[in-house]
């Protein structure tokens, strides 16, 4: 990090940004109206901090030891303002820093009825955001794999139908991309680009949705460790984009655990992550579980523990969903979720008397 001084110039500043990319690393400018701070991106053996120390405006340089630095808490103490940091704006809906946030939506996007449907339940009992997976990850070949396996138009045709219901009612829609080749596509019609727990680890694809700039839903894959996950979202802040939500979905069970349910929650990652970068962290109770009658805790579980929202797999007759119908709940149980939700964030939050 080279923290330029409160007096250094715009010439300054755009001098220490071009020898950073003179010696081919990456600049990542973070300005303030009084002071400005440069991430320097790139291969660390290559960086000689007392080099930049000497150019003028510079008042100091640090080195962040953690592999994740543009998007943990020390870079965001060098800010001017760290509270600006982790509150990630789309549309109207604010992630992070405040209540949380509700995703709710089917699995699997399985036909126009079906998601309209959905939506207008998800929107009346409390959601603020539609999910709808069009691009689905499958550990079975011959399941369905979601509308976009189909041809182009089929994909397109399906993205507009989330389009349409996100309009209708008034939520930002997300869905996953499963691959780099569907990211431009992806980009055209959703606000929020969904990066699956299986591709947590693929590079490409993270470098490919940084550079979207869209908000993106990193999730937390089922055997990475809280450092390897951190240290994967960084890809996508080295692009230039920190919009990134980060989501805890279940790490693998251990012993008969799998016959209980289908991860094992790690909700203590919530407050672990949260002292280590200003990115708020979402909870999917769905995946984690796999089981309709554990959400409703599970949830109320989550948010009592910081998260800065759910995800939930709804679905108006989950007993027919093409995809995680064990796991969906119904509307009206949205509902109660949200509620209670709600009621604990608020208790948890609530000023003490007198104050
Ligand atoms: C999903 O949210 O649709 C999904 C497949 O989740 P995960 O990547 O966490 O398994
Ligand atoms: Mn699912």
């Amino acid at each position: 990090m080279i923290i330029m001084s409160s007096e250094a110039t715009k010439e300054q500043i755009e001098n220490v940004i071009n020898e950073i990319k003179r010696l081919r690393l990456k600049a990542d400018l973070s300005r303030g109206d009084f002071r400005s701070v440069i991430g320097v991106v790139g291969d660390e053996r290559k960086i000689d901090f007392s080099h930049f120390e000497a150019l003028p405006g510079v008042k100091e340089t640090l080195r962040i030891e953690t592999p994740y630095k543009l998007i943990s808490r020390e870079f965001s103490r060098l800010s001017e303002d760290p509270a600006k940091h982790g509150v990630i704006e789309v549309r109207d809906v604010k992630i992070g820093g405040g209540e949380p946030v509700f995703i709710a939506g089917p699995c699997a996007v399985e036909n126009k009825g079906q998601l309209l449907k959905i939506a207008e339940g998800a929107k009346k009992a409390g959601a603020q955001i539609l999910r709808g997976g069009i691009f689905k990850p499958r550990s079975s070949a011959y399941s369905f794999q979601g509308l976009g396996s189909g041809s182009q138009e089929e994909a397109q045709e399906a993205l507009s139908w989330l389009r349409e219901a996100g309009d209708k009612y008034e939520m930002p829609v997300i869905t996953e991309a499963r691959g780099e080749s569907q990211i431009d596509l992806i980009a055209e019609y959703v606000d929020i680009i969904q990066i699956g727990a299986r591709n947590m680890y693929d590079q490409d694809l993270l470098g490919k949705v940084g550079r979207t700039g869209k908000p993106v839903v990193f999730k937390r894959h089922f055997g990475a460790g809280i450092e390897e996950f951190l240290s994967f979202a960084e890809y996508i802040a080295v692009e230039g984009n920190r919009n990134i939500i980060l989501c805890e979905r279940g790490i693998i069970p251990i012993g008969k655990g799998k016959s209980f349910t289908r991860y094992t929650l790690d909700l203590a990652s919530v407050p672990a992550i949260e002292k280590e970068t200003y990115l708020p962290i979402i909870v999917d109770p769905s995946h984690a579980t796999g089981r309709r009658d554990l959400i409703f805790s599970m949830s109320c579980a989550a948010v009592a523990a910081g998260a800065s929202g759910l995800m939930i797999e709804t679905h108006h007759n989950p007993a027919e969903a093409l995809v995680d119908g064990p796991q969906s709940v119904t509307p009206d149980e949205l509902k109660d979720i949200i509620d209670a939700c709600r009621r604990i964030y608020k208790e948890i939050h609530r000023k003490p008397a007198g104050k």
